[in-house]
């Protein structure tokens, strides 16, 4: 036990996010209100400050990332990872097996699901989620490290996927036509959540 390895997670993905926050808040400029990165880099750094050691296990710490996610990022993106990060600590299985760790993040897709009321082809984050964990499922027997890896892939493939969509859920969807052309700055940023989650989980 511990929460060493969700805090690992965190950090990694706060990382990327401040690496990138320049990036996701041009892609959110051109289809959006421009503060996808912004807004991100702020919720996560205040992730990363949590201290690891006050939660026993990594679900503890997750479900303390969610909320601080909900509380300190505007708009669409702190509800919905927030959400996310919630139901995947909630669901976090007290051993770390490949088959229980995918449960764990498939709950956070239903919660995103639920939350967001996006499907597939909508230009959202879901569009690079569910084929996350599609491809999760499919590598689960070669154990985790294996199924995060072909998550991480599928979820690359899935948010470059985004790019000549036209957007139907969110601020973009008000550009109807013109939001094609444009890769989706959630689909981008919950990428590198899977990626870290690919360095740090297995
Ligand atoms: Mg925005």
């Amino acid at each position: 036990m511990g929460s060493e390895k969700a805090a690992a997670w965190m950090a990694d993905f706060a990382a990327q996010i401040h690496e990138n926050a320049a990036m996701l808040t041009d892609l959110d400029r051109q289809i959006g209100d421009a503060d996808h990165g912004s807004n991100m880099d702020r919720g996560m750094k205040a992730v990363a400050a949590i201290t690891a050691a006050d939660f026993a296990d990594d679900g503890a710490f997750l479900k303390k990332a969610g909320m601080t996610l909900v509380s300190t990022v505007g708009g669409a993106s702190g509800p919905l990872y927030g959400t996310f990060l919630m139901r995947v600590g909630a669901a976090w299985p007290a051993e770390e097996t490949a088959e229980g760790i995918g449960a764990a993040l498939r709950a956070g897709l239903d919660g995103i699901v639920q939350r967001g009321k996006a499907v597939v082809g909508d230009k959202t984050m879901v569009d690079a989620l569910t084929p996350a964990l599609e491809a999760y499922d499919a590598a689960a027997g070669q154990g985790a490290q294996a199924a995060l890896e072909a998550a991480a892939a599928a979820c690359a493939a899935g948010r470059d996927g985004t790019t000549p969509l036209v957007a139907r859920k969110g601020r973009a969807s008000y550009l109807g036509e013109r939001s094609a052309g444009v890769q989706d700055p959630g689909a981008t940023s919950v990428t590198m959540l899977v990626e870290a989650a690919a360095r740090t989980l297995g």
